[in-house]
C-alpha cells in the first residue's frame, strides 16, 4: 500500500464532543455499530477551507440516523462548528471530511434500545485536482450483479453503513475485471446508480437521470441538476431501463468524491464525452469554490 493506513495518520479527530489525538479515536470491538451496522456517515469535501454544502450534509446525517431509529446527541450548529474547528486545527484547506455516528456497547444483541449514540468527525487532505483532460477520457463501468434494494426491504434513504455491503462487493468484482466502478440496477431492474455516485445520461441535448426513489438523492446530483437548469438544459428524472443505454450518447457520474466524472463504457454500452458533460464538469468545479457560492448568495 502506497499510503499509511487511516488509523495511522496524524492530527486530531473530534470524538463525542472533544478533540482527541488521531491514534486515540478508538471504539471497543463490542460496539453495536460494528456487529449490526447501526451506523450512518457522511462524505464531505472542503474546498479552499470550506465544506461545500455543509448544512445539507449535516441535515442528511441527522436524517440518516433518524431513519435508523436513533438520534445523534449533537445539534447541527455543534456539528458544523466542530467541523470548521477541525479543519482549522488540522490546517486543512482542500480536504475530505467524514462524520460517522454509531450505536455503542451497552447492549449486544439485535435490540439496542438503550445504547449510547456516538459521533466522530475526521478529516484528511484531499487535493482538489482539476485536470479536465484526464477526466475527459471517461471511466469504464461494469454492470453490478447486486441490485439496490426495494424500499420495503431496506432503509434506502439513509446513508447507512449497512447499505454499502453490496457496493463494496460490486466494486471489488468490477475492479477484478479491470473496471473503475459498477453500475447497479434497482430491485425492479431499472438503472439506479454507481456504488458511490449517482448517474446521468444525455441524448439529443437533454439530460436524463433515474428518479431517486430507492437510492440516495445525492447532494452533488441536486447541485448538478440546478447547474444544468441554470444553463437552460432540460433535465428529465424518470425510470430508465438498462436497454435504453444503447441509445444514450453520453453519461456521467456525480458525487462528493466523483464530482462530475464522465463515463465512456458501461458493460456492453459505450458513450462519448460530450460538450454538455464537459460544461457541467466545469460548472461544478466553479460552483464548489467558496467564493463562487458567496457570489451566488450575494446575487440573491
Ligand atoms: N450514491 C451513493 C451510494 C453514495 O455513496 C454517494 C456518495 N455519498 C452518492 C450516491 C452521491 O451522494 P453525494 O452527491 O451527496 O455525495
Amino acid at each position: 500500500m502506497a499510503h499509511l493506513p487511516f488509523d495511522q495518520l496524524e492530527g486530531e479527530i473530534w470524538y463525542d464532543g472533544a478533540f482527541v489525538p488521531w491514534a486515540d479515536a478508538k471504539l471497543h470491538v463490542l460496539s453495536h455499530g460494528l456487529h449490526y451496522a447501526s451506523s450512518v456517515f457522511e462524505g464531505e469535501r472542503a474546498y479552499g477551507g470550506e465544506v461545500f454544502k455543509l448544512d445539507e450534509h449535516t441535515q442528511r446525517l441527522h436524517d440518516s440516523a433518524s431513519i435508523l431509529g436513533f438520534e445523534i446527541p449533537y445539534d447541527a450548529e455543534t456539528i458544523n462548528a466542530a467541523t470548521r474547528e477541525l479543519l482549522t486545527r488540522m490546517k486543512l484547506v482542500d480536504a475530505y471530511v467524514r462524520p460517522v455516528a454509531w450505536r455503542g456497547s451497552e447492549m449486544m444483541g439485535v435490540s439496542a434500545q438503550h445504547n449510547t449514540i456516538h459521533l466522530a468527525i475526521a478529516a484528511w487532505e484531499w487535493p482538489s485536482y482539476f485536470k479536465p483532460e484526464e477526466r475527459l477520457k471517461g471511466i469504464r463501468l461494469d454492470m453490478a450483479k447486486y441490485r439496490r434494494p426495494d424500499p420495503a426491504t431496506a432503509p434506502c434513504r439513509s446513508k447507512a453503513a449497512g447499505l454499502y455491503m453490496i457496493c463494496t462487493l460490486s466494486k471489488h468484482e468490477a475492479e477484478r475485471q479491470g473496471y473503475a466502478d459498477a453500475l447497479m440496477l434497482d430491485w425492479r431492474g431499472q438503472v439506479a446508480e454507481a456504488t458511490g455516485a449517482n448517474v446521468f445520461f444525455i441524448k439529443d441535448g437533454k439530460i436524463h437521470t433515474p428518479t431517486p426513489d430507492c437510492f440516495l438523492d445525492g447532494i452533488t446530483r441536486r447541485t448538478v441538476i440546478d447547474l444544468a437548469k441554470r444553463r437552460g438544459f432540460e433535465v428529465i428524472e424518470r425510470a430508465i431501463q438498462p436497454d435504453e443505454m444503447a441509445e444514450f450518447e453520453a453519461c456521467f457520474l456525480t458525487g462528493t468524491a466523483a464530482e462530475v466524472t464522465p463515463v465512456s463504457e458501461i458493460g456492453p454500452y459505450s458513450f462519448q464525452v460530450d460538450a454538455i458533460s464537459r460544461t457541467l464538469m466545469e460548472d461544478y468545479h466553479a460552483e464548489v469554490q467558496p467564493q463562487a457560492a458567496a457570489k451566488v448568495a450575494a446575487a440573491g
